[in-house]
């Protein structure tokens, strides 16, 4: 590969500090210098005056292989691995497309995410830079799809483990297959608790045993948690990365806080639900649990990140919600708008901090010399406004290592996936009253 210098651009670094105008020279898929570079022979050089240069966006919450699901069913029960890796192979070229060079899909759907993240890895397809778990696992009391989840087994993305002596041995075969995290569904919803919100699905001491399997692998674990306790506990069990971390009460910031966990808020699905869930059809009460859990966790997370615990962008795309490609540069949105941070903040969450999720800290994510050469040349000036990063026209160019996405949309149309969506007799029961005077 040629070196690429690209000159002339207003420089977003990802450290949060304010934009530069300068040139950055590309070299072996790293960034080789930063600043006011004179040309040389051989050199590839791109002319980026008026265009902003910035680290590609990294997705540290992102479920790759659901491919869109209208509800719990069908992700449990319409989902086929073979067809599952094919669509996922096409799916992450949508998040190419949108900016985004990283992400973490922390639990794919029949084990799919270590082939996904090796299939890229190695050029069979084009793709961002990728970290994966494998199945999430889950006690028998289930995550958030409730009964659908089995007492034993595997079901979609889920591996039910009911014992330390389990939760060893998944934890060992996992890392045997060659995942990057462990990912634990630490809280789940039970019918008597419905109005709660989420309950604590694990022990402490099943928490500890996962994390210390994990680590003694040197694998690092990440957790759902959406209540205070399990995310007091997670911490103590020594887990590397929370999911959500909403509903935190006082004592479950200062833990949070004293071991400075990084924290992915995943505001994304819960904002699109509130917003815009009318023009879908969605659930109306649903859209008010998930308004007030924005609401609610909003201050929380804004002070745990003035204490400086690290926050990432995560989207939770994969769902109908959130398809891939839409709405990855929506959490910075929320962060700016419900914490108050400001654009260039925002934007460091997704780029610098997002790296940890990669397992990449301090090697991508900032535009500084020695890092990967994960880019997005754009027109328009995110420190100004974030929202912007989701018009698709500005998007110019987008490098990993170095390397110039192609662009173009060239995915055929899609049509209907015999047996892939779940469909429904009816939208309500047919009662004679209501039809018939
Ligand atoms: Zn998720």
């Amino acid at each position: 590969m040629n070196d690429l210098l690209i000159r002339n651009a207003s420089i977003i670094d990802g450290t949060g500090q304010a934009p530069f105008d300068g040139d950055l020279l590309v070299r072996d898929a790293r960034i080789a210098a930063v600043g006011s570079i004179g040309e040389e022979p051989g050199v590839q050089v791109i002319d980026a005056s008026g265009l902003t240069l910035m680290p590609g966006l990294i997705d540290a919450h992102c479920h790759i292989t659901f491919d869109e699901p209208c509800s719990n069913d069908e992700l449990f029960f319409h989902r086929r691995a073979g067809l599952a890796a094919i669509i996922a192979a096409r799916n992450v070229q949508r998040l190419l497309r949108a900016g985004v060079t990283g992400f973490l899909d922390a639990d794919c759907i029949y084990d799919l995410g270590v082939d996904l993240r090796d299939a890229i890895n190695s050029g069979v397809i084009e793709g961002p830079r990728m970290a994966t778990g494998g199945y999430a696992l889950l006690t028998s009391v289930g995550g958030t799809a409730g009964q659908l989840i089995p007492d034993t087994g595997t079901r979609g993305y889920a591996k039910i483990v009911s014992n330390q002596a389990e939760i060893v041995a998944e934890v060992r075969r996992q890392v045997k297959t060659g995942v990057d995290w462990i990912k634990v569904h630490v809280t789940g919803l039970v019918p008597q608790q419905r109005d709660a919100g989420e309950i604590q699905a694990w022990s402490l001491d099943e928490l500890r045993c996962v994390c210390d399997a994990a680590h003694e692998l040197g694998v690092s674990v990440v957790g759902h948690c959406r209540n205070a306790t399990s995310i007091r506990n997670s911490v103590r069990a020594g887990m590397d990365m929370i999911l959500h971390a909403t509903f935190m009460d006082e004592p479950a910031l200062e833990e949070v806080i004293e071991a400075k966990v990084p924290l992915v808020p995943t505001f994304t699905f819960q904002a699109n639900l509130a917003d815009y869930g009318d023009r879908v059809g969605a659930n109306e009460d649903l859209r008010e649990v998930f308004r007030r859990e924005i609401e609610d966790s909003a201050q929380t997370l804004r002070r745990a990140y003035d204490a400086g615990v690290p926050l990432l962008c995560g989207s939770e795309s994969g769902f109908s919600l959130t398809p891939y490609g839409d709405w990855h540069y929506r959490e910075l949105q929320v962060f700016v708008e419900a914490l108050g941070l400001t654009p260039l903040q925002a934007i460091s969450c997704a780029t610098r901090e997002g790296a940890r999720a990669l397992g990449l800290e301090g090697q991508v994510g900032e535009l500084a010399e020695g890092q990967f050469a994960d880019l997005l040349l754009f027109d328009g000036d995110p420190a100004a406004d974030v929202k912007i990063l989701g018009e698709r026209s500005r998007i110019k160019a987008v490098y990993v290592g170095g390397h110039a996405i192609d662009l173009e949309d060239r995915e055929p149309a899609r049509r209907p996936i015999p047996g892939w969506r779940a469909s429904a007799y009816s939208d309500a029961i047919l009662r004679r009253r209501d039809v018939i005077c």
